[in-house]
């Protein structure tokens, strides 16, 4: 991503992200514990290979990997297979060695391996654990770097994009306003302090205006030596300041511990639960909040509904990408108004929505649904003179011995969707009197 619209897309990239960790190790005692650990304080499943040509079968028969950590002693593999065999699968791992190797240590890092971790030091389990966890909350976290060099930014915002970052970056500094107003999601900042137009102190003073010091951190960069640069980056609101040039560890600390703090306030919090672009419940939250209510509400009638807007892609096509992510939000609003204190709703992904409803019988869930298709089919969007709708296709799905559970739910309800797509759109079904 390299331009400040990209930057919209940080809602929908989320719904779905991969999950699982893969731990490359020979020794079962250390397998096991790290396997805990992970599994049990960050909720991520982990799969476990002793070797090589293990891992190469789990990669291959499961999907939706989200890291690795690996060992550096293995049957099937030297070091440098190892760091190979991870890298040219383009798969965001970490190095955990139990002998402390600085050619090893500068190679890893150069190889764009995460981080280099030595298994023997009595923190390194709390320091694996926050890692991961850091890396996996890093995805849903908007990053923006304002540089007016290409190179220089361009590093920059490799070093955050291999640490999981959704990062843009631009040339200047009312670009960047631009940008950081139009996305909530945006809560890092690395400013260059030399920049024509506007300098680093400049945009972070402007920056603040838009969003405070507990929202979103800002960190200046600079190459100068002018003692006075650091303390007037900070009373410009700043949260911390580095001098160029920096290695990728210290880079990594820096902003982590940023990220960290702002966690820590609780400011973050959102991040994980709601998506950006419409506001509405993320996937995960969704599904997490619609366990809870179907084991809750054991008695009630339950109907779940897949919602997915009809030929979204001509709507991008035909009227931008911007303009799709306004229908989006207007899709969202007019979702969130059709949600009693009952019911719940969220976003699934791209254009994609959910609705748990309790306390409806097929023949209420199925008019209420029909109210919502018909106030989507209503909404008219402006956009730049000329009149956008859209409609939406219904499948839906009520409890009962057949479809007992959230997932049969979801499954059945996907399945009328596609009969829905398929029998024409802007429709609901699977909650005829006949099915
Ligand atoms: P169908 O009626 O069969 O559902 O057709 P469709 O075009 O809606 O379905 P398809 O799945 O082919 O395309 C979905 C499109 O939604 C493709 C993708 O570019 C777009 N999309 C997904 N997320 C976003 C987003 O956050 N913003 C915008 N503007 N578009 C998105
Ligand atoms: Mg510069
Ligand atoms: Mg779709
Ligand atoms: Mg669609």
């Amino acid at each position: 991503m390299s331009t400040a619209s990209a930057m919209s897309a940080i809602g929908s990239a989320h719904a779905a992200l991969p999950q699982r960790v893969l731990v490359v190790e020979n020794s079962r005692a250390y397998t096991s514990i790290l396997r805990e650990a992970i599994e049990q304080q960050i909720e991520l499943p982990v799969e476990v290979a002793a070797t090589l040509a293990d891992a190469a079968r789990l990669l291959d028969t499961k999907d939706d990997w989200f890291l690795v950590l690996t060992g550096m002693v293995l049957a099937d593999g030297d070091r440098d297979q190892i760091l190979d065999f991870f890298t040219s699968r383009r798969l965001p791992t970490i190095v955990v060695s139990g002998v402390y190797d600085e050619e090893l240590r500068q190679r890893a890092l150069q190889q764009q391996i995460i981080d280099y971790v030595l298994k023997s030091t009595p923190d390194s389990l709390d320091y694996l654990v926050w890692l991961v966890r850091r890396l996996e909350r890093n995805r849903r976290i908007g990053a923006l770097v304002v540089d007016d060099s290409l190179s220089s930014r361009s590093f920059i915002a490799s070093l955050l994009q291999a640490q999981g970052y959704q990062v843009a970056h631009v040339a200047d500094g009312s670009s960047a306003l631009r940008t950081v107003e139009a996305d909530p999601g945006i809560r890092l900042c690395i400013v260059d302090q030399e920049m024509p137009m506007m300098d680093g102190i400049e945009l972070t003073r402007r920056l603040r205006q838009l969003r405070a010091r507990d929202r979103m951190a800002v960190i200046g960069v600079s190459g100068s030596t002018d003692p006075n640069l650091i303390p007037r980056f900070l009373k410009s609101g700043a949260n911390d300041f580095l001098r160029k040039p920096f290695s990728r560890e210290e880079f990594f600390c820096r902003v982590s511990q940023n990220i960290d703090q702002l966690e820590l306030i609780g400011t973050l919090q959102d991040l994980a639960t709601r998506d950006f672009l419409t506001g509405l419940p993320n996937r995960r939250n969704f599904l997490e909040h619609s366990e809870r209510l179907l084991a809750e509400s054991a008695q009630d009638p339950i109907t779940v509904a897949m919602i997915d807007i009809d030929h979204f892609k001509h709507v991008n096509d035909n009227y931008g990408h911007e303009a799709g992510d306004q229908a989006l939000r207007a899709m969202a609003q007019v979702l969130h108004a059709h949600t009693r204190p009952s019911d719940y709703s969220g976003r699934f992904g791209g254009e994609e929505f959910c609705m748990l409803m309790r306390g409806l019988d097929r023949h209420a869930a199925l008019a209420h649904l029909e109210t919502l298709r018909a106030a989507v089919q209503a909404i008219e969007l402006d956009i730049d003179g000329r009149p956008l709708r859209f409609t939406i296709s219904v499948g839906a799905c009520q409890r009962d011995a057949q479809f007992p559970n959230l997932h049969k739910l979801l499954g059945e309800a996907d399945r009328h969707l596609y009969l829905a797509k398929a029998g024409g759109r802007n429709q609901v079904r699977g909650l005829e009197e006949a099915t």
